[in-house]
């Protein structure tokens, strides 16, 4: 029988009343408040399980480990959302995990599986809509301008988790690259990187750096910020990945804006290689990499409406990691442009619809060539399931770990809390997210950016 039109908005209500009091956001990276984004009309649900990142396998194997709950938690989200269809998008490599899902989704009216190719940046939510809807989202837009909303597979899991009063507590990780015993597992939120590092056994080699996050979008995080146990496992934490400091992608990620673009100079040869590969430029977007260098060269910039494009540059990595023979980066470029589009207070103008390129199918990266390409082929071995449940004495709590204003504590120092307690909240009609403690303890230390918990 069909549901009238008031009961899908109650069951659309609680699902984001209770999304947003569980303090959910993107898991796989990008942090935007969950609670905001269920808040659409759209027609198509998709589950994001691509994981394009070389070395991370969280999503793959929560998928096999995990495929009714996930079927279960799309279901729900389909209906409260009154979709018309939920999508499972996994590569097509993980097979056990795919034939897990497939059983799980012919059980629910309205779901499918969408087999996907092992490329990068498969997971891209641009390229991941295109791939499964044969839409493209135009210039500046989000999944939503095309009817679509994109949920990770741990973000998923974590709705669900919500529906039953659970907060965000734990966030999974794979520890990967050079260390001992590579390994995924989940850890309290606020768990120092270098107590992460531990857990996989230690690193390989004494001098070593560490990305947050995977090879191609990471952040590397400093010694400094290392050592000094600041730099936490945060809610959209999905990989942390050792290398030896004189890794060529570390050296990459340490080269000096200022040097790319002395390079750039002499070695910039035109070839467009840059744009050519760029996913954003095959989705038929006006954003043109080859060029960016030398207009900053020849100070363009000045010019406000010719640098917007950086707005287009979804930090993909491609042009930096991949393509240019002679590794300069329009990537950093584009980022420092975007901070200085935001300090000039400039809006992003590309709205332009689009359609996707027909090269893009023979320009897809296969993720082998992509993984020996950026040095990891030593390192890209599994790093298998552990039941482990890590128990720090102390976590460090960021209280913006998602898009938007910081959340503002709610405890002082001193005062006892219990795993799972609602530790600070955003600030009424701002985009942010609740933060909650996850262990028991008491309040050591209350910033404001972080709040420290001491496990009793
Ligand atoms: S990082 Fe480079 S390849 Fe990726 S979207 Fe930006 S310009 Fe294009
Ligand atoms: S790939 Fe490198 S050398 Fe070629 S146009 Fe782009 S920045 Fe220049």
């Amino acid at each position: 029988m069909e549901r009238g039109l008031s009961a899908v908005n109650r069951e659309k209500e609680t699902l984001i009343a209770k999304t947003k009091a569980a303090g959910v956001v993107g898991a796989g990276g990008a942090g935007f408040p969950t609670h905001v984004k269920l808040n659409a009309q759209v027609e198509t649900v998709i589950v994001n399980g691509a994981e394009c990142e070389p070395l991370l396998a969280v999503d793959a194997q929560l998928m096999e480990r995990q495929a009714e709950e996930l079927a279960e938690a799309l279901a729900h989200v389909v209906d409260a959302l009154g979709a018309e269809t939920g999508v499972i998008a996994i590569k097509g490599k993980h097979q056990a995990a795919a034939a897990r899902l497939q059983e799980a989704a012919a059980g629910w009216d309205r779901l499918r599986l969408e087999l996907l190719g092992d490329y990068y940046p498969a997971g891209d939510e641009h390229i991941l809509v295109y791939d499964i809807t044969g839409r493209t989202v135009p210039e500046g837009g989000i999944p939503l301008s095309v009817g679509a909303v994109v949920l990770n597979v741990e973000t998923l899991l974590n709705v669900a988790a919500a529906q039953r009063g659970q907060p965000v507590t734990r966030t999974y990780i794979t520890i990967a690259g050079a260390v001992r015993e590579p390994v995924t597992l989940s850890v309290p939120v606020g768990t120092t990187i270098a107590a992460a590092v531990d857990l996989a056994g230690g690193p390989l080699v004494p001098n070593y750096r560490v990305i947050e996050g995977g090879p191609m979008t990471g952040e590397l995080i400093s010694q400094e910020k290392l050592e000094s146990g600041r730099a936490v496992c945060k809610k959209t934490t999905t990989g942390i990945v050792v290398l030896p400091a004189d890794h060529w992608l570390i050296q990459q990620y340490n080269v000096r804006l200022g040097v790319i673009l002395q390079r750039a100079q002499s070695a910039c040869c035109q070839c467009r290689l840059c744009t050519d590969l760029c996913p954003r430029y095959l989705m038929g977007h006006d954003i043109f990499p080859h060029l960016v260098l030398n207009a900053v060269n020849h100070g363009h910039t000045a010019n406000t409406a010719a640098i917007t494009q950086a707005y287009l540059c979804s930090d993909c990595g491609v042009c930096e990691l991949y393509a240019c023979p002679v590794e300069l980066s329009p990537r950093r470029m584009y980022r420092a442009l975007k901070e200085e589009l935001g300090r000039r207070g400039a809006r992003n103008p590309h709205r332009r619809e689009s359609k996707a390129r027909d090269s893009w199918l023979g320009r897809q990266i296969p993720v082998a060539h992509l993984v020996t390409r950026v040095g990891l082929d030593e390192y890209n071995i599994p790093a298998p399931w552990s039941e482990v449940q890590f128990s720090p004495r102390q976590v460090v709590i960021p209280l913006k770990q998602h898009v938007g204003v910081p959340a503002e504590p709610l405890v002082k120092v001193g005062e006892r809390v219990e795993a799972g307690q609602v530790i600070a909240v955003s600030p009424p009609n701002k985009l942010g997210a609740a933060v909650h403690a996850s262990i028991p303890g008491r309040v050591q230390e209350v910033t404001k950016t972080e709040i420290v918990i001491a496990g009793e």
